[in-house]
């Protein structure tokens, strides 16, 4: 099993706040305990603290990954056209903040993109990354931005647009979404982000929205390739995926690893019990019969991921080890019984999430024991 672990050191345009001192000690501790391949580190421009990371890993052989969040918080460097719901409404930001406020654009807006590549090229190409690490590549999910329907997006001029181009029935998508906001009429869930729906529009808006996603991140990616890095794609946990256009196993052709945020304990964004209570309310309870953030689910899950006929790269289960208070209380009875259950599956590790700065040292005590016993 091999270790991936996240730094997190602030928003795009915030000045860092950690030192090169405590990153350095608490990676020293955790490489030293943990077979760590690869550090994923962001978002601030900062160059001088990426470089003198760069060289504390490289002595021991270590990768480091920019952590570049695609779709949200890039419109805090770059004016971003934003996405639309099926009313017509613009989805903006309606808060200012510095760090994080999970404000997605268009995906589909070849502006946008250029925008966001050129946020890489001006401020993090020149710094020697191993690779990139891409994270909010997707649309918002039914968590996010409470009050607007970021799900049932986007239908701006560009994406009107294509859907033309591919001949999607948008105007019936509309009027099916407006009677679904409340239910999603789900049949079944075959693992994988497989879902049917009763309504055939329904199964099409997502299955073009995963397209979307899936062509934009085609061009995102040759253009990293392009620069030799190599690629990793932060992803939803499968069952929670479509619903924001991500069709996981295909995206897992365009990169080097996923991994997939089965954060059991998270209650925020991307957080299991967090996303699952707000798919409940447009979905129905007991969505697929089963309980979406027990530990056998989310083991079942990433077995279907990470066998033949899933993932075709590697696999890295996101599991929180950082403990924030009342938001993520990762403890050492939830490592133990994690990595105890996802060691069964053919995953080719762990990405400890998602912040190794808020790790405490029994956390990765705990990690180190767990692995060394599988
Ligand atoms: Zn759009």
């Amino acid at each position: 099993m091999e270790v991936t672990v996240q730094i997190y050191c602030g928003g795009y345009v915030k000045k860092p706040e950690v030192s090169f001192d405590l990153i350095k000690e608490k990676f020293l501790y955790a490489a030293d305990r943990l077979p760590v391949t690869k550090v994923l580190m962001g978002w601030p421009s900062d160059k001088a603290l990426y470089e003198r990371t760069l060289e504390l890993l490289a002595k021991k052989n270590i990768k480091l990954y920019l952590w570049f969040s695609v779709f949200s918080e890039t419109g805090t460097v770059k004016n971003l056209s934003p996405l639309v719901d099926f009313s017509g409404n613009k989805i903006e930001r309606d808060i200012i903040k510095e760090d994080e406020d999970f404000f997605f654009c268009c995906p589909n807006n070849a502006d946008n993109i250029k925008k966001i590549l050129e946020i890489y090229d001006e401020n993090f190409s020149s710094i020697g990354f191993n690779g990139i690490f891409l994270d909010k590549i997707r649309y918002p999910s039914f968590a996010n931005n409470p009050g607007k329907n970021g799900v049932f997006s986007c239908f701006c001029p560009e994406c009107v647009k294509y859907y033309k181009s591919v001949n999607f029935d948008y105007k019936k998508a509309v009027s099916a979404l407006s009677n679904h906001e409340n239910t999603l009429n789900i049949t079944e869930y075959k693992g994988n982000g497989k879902y049917f729906f009763k309504d055939e529009i329904i199964q099409e808006f997502f299955r073009i929205k995963a397209e979307i996603i899936f062509n934009s991140l085609k061009n995102i990616c040759d253009h990293f390739n392009k620069q030799g890095l190599e690629i990793g794609f932060d992803v939803f946990a499968p069952f929670l995926a479509p619903f924001t256009g991500q069709d996981i196993i295909k995206l897992s052709s365009l990169c080097d690893f996923i991994k997939p945020m089965m954060y059991r304990v998270t209650n925020a964004p991307a957080g299991l019990p967090f996303e699952t209570n707000a798919l409940e309310r447009h979905a129905g309870n007991n969505v697929i019969g089963k309980n979406l953030y027990s530990l056998g689910f989310c083991a079942e899950e990433l077995n279907k991921l990470s066998i033949s006929c899933g993932s075709s790269c590697d696999v890295y289960a996101g599991i929180e080890i950082n403990r924030v208070k009342d938001l993520a209380e990762a403890d050492t009875a939830y490592i133990e019984e994690t990595i105890n259950a996802f060691s069964k599956t053919k995953i080719k590790g762990y990405a400890l999430s998602w912040n190794l700065l808020d790790m405490p040292q029994e956390n990765i005590d705990k990690t180190a024991a767990m692995l060394k016993m599988q």
